[in-house]
């Protein structure tokens, strides 16, 4: 990656996004824009269509006529897959362009969003596109006087709600599978990350998707997804957000046609570390980053670690002396290893739950607004020595906060680990292999790492258990959400 390229691009001027639908840009039914405020340094970066309730609407239409005339669902998977190769190439030209485009719009640090963004979109869309051909269906065992055969269809009409943190990473582990599978989509961005999803959905078009197959409606979630949500005309849901949201989608499905609702709804994930780790040095490293990196702001982010007591205060300060080598600033630095906070919103939003801490008079490290003067949302890593009861142990903060707590036996470090509302991510430091597994078996979570933290790859799935979510992301197993179970009963 080059510096003078992202230096070229940093500046260039932004048009307006418009939706995308049914094959065509398009503005908001009423005119509407939303303006896009840049956490880099605060300045206008350019404005989107602000949707209405008609606009989602006239995207599920689209997506319904093209479901239900087959000009995808019924072709056959290689020619599929051979339109979404076609897309992931394209993506992946493009990448850095988007890559920047994306920091420029939602802060991430451009090393991780480059990876983390398009060239991780195109490798999910490519990795569902080449399984496609591969997925077949059963005969069953059944008495020779009968043929049970088992077909995979598929569901429909996805409408995918993705949020601000990892846009196309988060879009792609939805629209990657649906579109795959056959479904068409209508896909609704959070509202401070819409513009590369836009872009991205463009360049399909231009690799071969039919119109009609990929919408993409920006605007405000209380408008525009929940009016995907209360639809009649879409199938399946998935979302990944917030628990609140996620609530109101369960009861938007219950409310009209009981669509299928996938939820992943972030954690508050354990990463506990052990006397007996192989390398505290490595640990605590691991550990910063694994909550650190994009500002905290990744849903599987380390955000409670407990200690055994025996290493605890030689942790803490292994951890501060990462924390404090982290280099917070520009996200459009190549070198930089945090950028800004998302929103003024969500920077508000961590430092009062750091101020709380300090209040009840826990032992904060870093945790403050800095680099204000560029009129950009920059904070330091922030650790929270904390205790059970405090709010910012028990909730999510998604920003660069992270709390220690100190454990004495493993039987403590599990209930402490598992009492939570969440089940998303874990992670277990240690030496001792039995202790190892038997962890994995005891914490109740969707992703248990030992001794390292993030960074798993396409080849596994993800998703929460407990209030965490439902549904998985990723692997051979996120077709299932987008493929229906059909039996053929055929007598002989
Ligand atoms: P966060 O607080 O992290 O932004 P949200 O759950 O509010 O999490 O946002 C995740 C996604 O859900 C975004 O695309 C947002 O626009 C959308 N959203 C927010 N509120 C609603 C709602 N009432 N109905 C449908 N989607 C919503």
């Amino acid at each position: 990656m080059s510096q003078p390229r992202i230096d070229a691009l940093r500046k260039a001027p932004v048009e307006p996004f418009q939706h995308l639908i049914d094959g065509r840009s398009v503005p908001a039914s009423d005119g509407g824009v939303t303006t896009v405020v840049s956490p880099i340094d605060g300045s206008r970066l350019t404005t989107y269509a602000r949707g209405t309730v008609a606009d989602a609407e006239a995207a599920i239409a689209a997506a319904r006529r093209a479901f239900d005339d087959g000009r995808w669902s019924g072709l056959a998977p290689a020619a599929r897959k051979k339109i979404l190769l076609k897309w992931a190439d394209l993506i992946e030209a493009q990448a850095v362009d988007l890559a920047v485009l994306g920091v420029r719009e939602n802060g991430t640090e451009i090393g991780m969003a480059l990876k983390a963004e398009p060239l991780s979109a195109a490798a999910t869309v490519r990795y569902y596109a080449e399984a496609i051909d591969k997925l077949a269906g059963e005969i069953a065992p059944t008495d020779p006087a009968f043929l049970g055969l088992v077909h995979r269809e598929p569901a429909g009409v996805v409408g995918a709600i993705v949020p601000w943190n990892f846009p196309l990473m988060i879009g792609a582990w939805k629209f990657g599978p649906a579109l795959a599978a056959g479904c068409t989509v209508v896909l609704k961005p959070a509202e401070t990350a819409s513009l590369t999803l836009v872009r991205v959905a463009q360049l399909g078009l231009e690799a071969g998707l039919p119109a009609g197959v990929l919408n993409v409606v920006t605007g405000e979630g209380p408008v525009v997804g929940a009016a995907i949500a209360a639809s009649m005309d879409v199938d399946v849901l998935v979302f990944t957000g917030s628990g609140a949201t996620g609530r109101r989608l369960l009861e938007a499905a219950a409310r009209s046609n009981l669509k299928r609702v996938y939820l992943e709804l972030g954690g508050k994930s354990p990463n506990i570390v052990f006397a007996d780790a192989p390398d505290l040095d490595e640990a605590a490293k691991v550990s910063a980053m694994g909550i650190f990196r994009n500002s905290g702001q990744v849903c599987i982010a380390g955000s409670r670690i407990l200690v055994e007591r025996s290493v605890h205060a030689a942790f803490v300060e292994k951890l501060a002396a990462q924390a404090a080598a982290i280099r917070v600033g520009d996200p459009l630095d190549s070198t930089t290893q945090a950028g800004a906070v998302n929103s003024l919103r969500q920077l508000q939003q961590n430092l009062r739950f750091v101020a709380e801490a300090r209040e009840a008079g826990r032992t904060v490290i870093g945790g403050a607004r800095i680099r204000e003067e560029t009129g950009g949302f920059y904070m330091e890593p922030a650790i929270v020595e904390a205790r059970p009861e405090d709010r910012v142990f028990r909730e999510e903060v998604f920003g660069p906060v992270v709390t220690v707590t100190p454990f004495d036996t493993e039987a403590e470090a599990v209930a402490l680990a598992n009492g939570t509302s969440y089940g998303l991510a874990a992670a277990v430091w240690t030496g001792n292999l039995s202790r190892a597994h038997r962890m994995v078996r005891k914490i109740r979570a969707g992703l248990v790492h030992v001794n390292t933290y993030g960074g798993s790859d396409l080849t596994v799935p993800l998703g929460g258990v407990k209030q965490s979510g439902n549904g998985h992301d990723k692997s051979l197993h996120a077709f299932d959400k987008y493929l229906n179970l059909k039996t053929a009963w055929v007598k002989l």
